[in-house]
């Protein structure tokens, strides 16, 4: 992204979009009609909540960026907007678009690979890849040099991630992981995989095709993070924001997409998604919604009631809120890891397991999940359930969510974490050293109290 000059308009509002106190939050009323855009497309339309009510004037912001740092955009629903600072807007928003076209990046990539080795240049604080004649202009840069074709396939490692909590971390599967989904994939006959915000498996992907001749699987990539767009032609990756659902290509983006999901008729098309965790899963719902109906036009004889299948990668916690969307959908136990993220590793061999599932459409008996990592298949839930998840007699059904063993509770009447109790004057089951009364409200992200959403360790890295 270009800087953002003194065009950009200053926010009417002072106010953090996320400085609410208790029993307030803030309540997505989503994408509307006539939304004015910002640098990432069209804005979100928000209000404040107090005890679960509107509380306060609506408002727009930005649908990617959760930090007015990153996005400035703010925009009173009924605020009257002035042509000098509509211009001003315009002109920020145009400011904001990458130096180069994905067209032109393509291009310098045909260039790029004609080098040789000694003059392949990739400059770490531009994150871009250097033609000779540009190096001038880098001088004081740190750059990699000698860039192999096998550093270009891996985009991944070459990039570092973007790491900015609230609005774009990248967190990047462990090669272990990421097998398993590729696996799973093709076991389950898939021919194209539609990645959203799924870099490195698109990566892996990409270059499997590229080197065994009889791996049929093809992916496009669907990402905010366009310096993606330099390593992949327009038929591999489109720029993409997956809050509202926007193609920052346009049209021909879109088509793109659409005939990448023609291919085949529609028939082998399965969709992952591994999005940023902070919320805003309604925003996310509505853009799978969108692209699922854009599979479901391709086929000739139309999908009947079926859905395009999905892989949603996400945290446990969500559960509730995924189902609510998408009543289809089952969480598998499968616990996804990470490269770079402390708390996500894999229990046997990192500190805390992994709370990230993946949530489908598709029959869970079909998933099957690595019987070497402890997983194993409940005959009478008919899916694979990780070690320590028990089959309950009472629940009937395997009731552990994050792996633990959990126990019964006969008064609540459902499975509880092993580290709760029974308190008999908050009539429910809760952590020991919990305040009655408090059925609290706690962290959006994890549910654990202490914290609030913006500062949940769930969410942090290495
Ligand atoms: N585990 C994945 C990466 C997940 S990190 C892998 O290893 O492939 C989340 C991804 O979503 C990142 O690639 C990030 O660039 C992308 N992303 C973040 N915000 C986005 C948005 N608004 N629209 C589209 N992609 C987004
Ligand atoms: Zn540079
Ligand atoms: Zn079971
Ligand atoms: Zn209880
Ligand atoms: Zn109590």
């Amino acid at each position: 992204w270009g800087r953002c000059r003194a065009a950009c308009p200053t926010p009417a509002s002072p106010r953090s979009r996320r400085g609410v106190g208790r029993g307030a939050g803030l309540a997505l009323l989503g994408l509307v009609p006539g939304a004015p855009s910002c640098p990432h497309g069209p804005t979100l339309l928000f209000v404040k909540t107090s005890q679960g009510r509107e509380a306060g004037r609506r408002f727009y912001a930005c649908s990617a960026c959760r930090d007015r740092k990153d996005c400035s955009f703010f925009q009173w629903e009924d605020e009257k907007v002035s042509g000098t600072r509509l211009a001003a807007r315009e002109e920020c928003n145009r400011n904001h678009q990458p130096s180069f076209t994905h067209r032109q990046n393509v291009e310098r990539y045909k260039n790029f690979v004609l080098l040789p080795l000694s003059k392949r240049r990739f400059c770490q604080e531009c994150q871009q890849l250097l033609l000779p004649a540009e190096w001038e202009k880098h001088l004081d840069h740190q750059f990699l040099s000698d860039i192999s074709t096998a550093q270009l396939k891996s985009p991944s490692q070459l990039l570092h991630p973007l790491e900015n909590k609230k609005t774009n971390a990248q967190y990047l599967f462990a090669d272990r992981s990421c097998q398993f989904l590729l696996d799973l994939i093709v076991d389950l006959g898939f021919r194209q995989v539609l990645s959203v915000g799924t870099p490195r498996l698109h990566e892996m992907i990409q270059s499997k095709a590229s080197q065994e001749e009889d791996f049929r699987v093809r992916s496009l990539l669907l990402d905010i993070d366009f310096r993606y767009s330099q390593f992949y032609t327009e038929d591999e990756f489109c720029h993409y924001n997956m809050f509202n659902h926007y193609f920052f290509g346009g049209e021909a983006a879109h088509e793109k997409c659409r005939k990448f999901l023609y291919q085949d008729n529609g028939e082998r098309v399965i969709m992952v998604t591994d999005p940023p965790f902070g919320g805003l899963v309604e925003a996310l719902a509505s853009s799978f919604k969108k692209l699922m109906a854009m599979w479901k036009e391709t086929a000739k004889e139309g999908h009947n009631n079926e859905e395009m299948p999905m892989f949603w990668i996400f945290p446990y916690f969500f559960e509730s809120r995924i189902l609510e969307f998408f009543p289809s959908f089952s969480m598998m136990d499968y616990q996804v890891d990470y490269d770079n993220h402390a708390l996500y590793k894999h229990g046997k061999t990192g500190r805390r397991q992994s709370p990230v599932r993946i949530f489908t459409n598709l029959t869970p008996s079909m998933i099957v999940l690595p019987v070497e990592e402890g997983y194993r298949f409940c005959t009478i839930c008919q899916r694979y359930v990780s070690s320590g998840n028990q089959h309950c007699e009472i629940c009937n059904s395997c009731t552990s969510k994050d792996g633990r063993r959990w126990k019964h509770c006969v008064l609540c009447k459902k499975c509880v974490k092993p580290s709760w109790f029974h308190c008999s004057s908050c009539n429910c089951c809760a952590l020991q050293n919990h305040t009655c009364g408090k059925a609290d409200a706690g962290c959006f992200v994890c549910g654990k109290a202490g914290h609030k959403r913006s500062t949940c360790p769930s969410l942090s890295r290495t």
